[in-house]
């Protein structure tokens, strides 16, 4: 099986493969590891135009791919050119159950599901046209009754707003028992990051589900100029995509230093603490030194656990930052004329870095 799927065509999407009509393309048998199941793969690249000096490459085996229809470069639904997470959410909408694309945690069970004939989450749908139509007729449906009364609809979408409050303040309320303060308590939140920390593992916050580990592993590693993530060898990753968060843990304190020295973006909380950032796609991950470590459990122990301990932190960035970014900018500019006008700015500065963060004590 592995043979044969190798000899049949990639599987890239009409966006990747550009408007060229031929596209000259290199295949390199075994030339790289797939992102999802970590096997060898025949790694195919090209430039999507002539004049195009960005080339494109496969990136996910082609086994991976056909299990969850996606293309081997952009990993988008092949079909629809959505994110496996949102196509998977929407056919649950529209099909009122749940699909998910469920991937494995570890190596082995990886490369193992990898080798199985199976469809994935939502690809069982869009792999085939006949199924995916009658989702997309479906949808049409409903937002063509959602858009026969335009006031109606404007109901609807407050409605939808309301309604992603409500499930929010339903977890809160849902997770309320439940008790994460000893988790809280090992998480380094009153620890501020700098660029000269010594420390060989870094908690990472505020993730967001869509991006996969493999993106973060990547995007450490290319600050790093380590090649292969993948071998376990330069640094061990846990993401808890329940829990938001994760760690980072290099092989040694000299890989830690440099990734601090090179995290060039950082942000002053309120209680004038350091998080470092660092930029995945359009989202930003807040990066703290963990001197004392951490294990898998670390991110809870159960899912009402990690649900709740992404709540704690929520709130607490809610808390570390103004409830936006825009709010917490405008105060930043704002401290910053007032520093200007006012004199005693180091007595203010002392002030604030006297008020320790409580963010151990948190509680919802
Ligand atoms: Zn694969
Ligand atoms: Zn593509």
């Amino acid at each position: 099986m592995n043979d044969e799927i190798n000899e049949l065509p990639p599987k890239i999407c009409e966006q990747c493969l550009g408007d060229d009509t031929n596209v000259r393309m290199t295949k390199i048998p075994q030339g790289s590891e797939c992102k999802i199941c970590t096997l060898p793969f025949t790694l195919y690249h090209f430039k999507a135009s002539k004049r195009s000096g960005h080339i494109v490459k496969t990136l996910i085996c082609g086994r991976c791919a056909t299990q969850r229809n996606v293309c081997q470069c952009c990993m988008l639904d092949l079909r629809w050119h959505i994110p496996v997470q949102l196509r998977d959410h929407l056919i649950s909408m529209v099909n009122e159950e749940n699909v998910i694309t469920e991937e494995a945690k570890n190596d082995m069970m990886k490369r193992f599901l990898s080798l199985k004939d199976v469809k994935l989450g939502g690809a069982q749908i869009t792999s085939d046209s006949a199924e995916a139509d009658i989702i997309l007729d479906k949808l049409k449906s409903i937002l063509q009754k959602a858009t026969s009364d335009s006031e109606s609809s404007q109901l609807q979408i407050q409605g939808a707003a309301e309604s992603d409050k409500n499930k929010q303040d339903k977890d809160t309320e849902k997770y309320r028992s439940v008790d994460v303060s000893h988790i809280l308590k090992k998480i380094p939140l009153s620890e501020s990051f700098t660029s000269d920390v010594s420390s060989r593992s870094f908690f990472l916050y505020n993730i967001d589900a869509s991006i996969p580990e493999w993106k973060i592993a990547d995007s450490i590693s290319q600050l790093l100029n380590i090649k292969k993530w993948s071998d376990g060898n330069s640094l061990s990753l846990i993401i808890n995509h329940k829990a938001k968060c994760g760690g980072v843990r290099f092989q040694s304190s000299m890989l830690g230093e440099q990734f601090a020295r090179k995290v060039q973006e950082t942000i002053t909380t309120r209680k004038g603490l350091e998080r470092g950032v660092l930029r995945i796609d359009r989202s930003r991950i807040f990066v703290i030194p963990w001197t004392s470590g951490f294990s898998a459990a670390s991110f809870g122990a159960t899912t009402a656990e990690n649900i709740k301990l992404s709540l704690s932190l929520n709130k607490l960035m809610g808390l570390e930052l103004g409830s936006d970014d825009k709010q917490f900018r405008a105060k930043s500019l704002d401290n910053i004329k007032k520093n200007k006008q006012n004199t005693s700015k180091k007595v203010q500065k002392a002030k604030s870095k006297k008020s320790k963060p409580r963010a151990n004590n948190l509680t919802l």
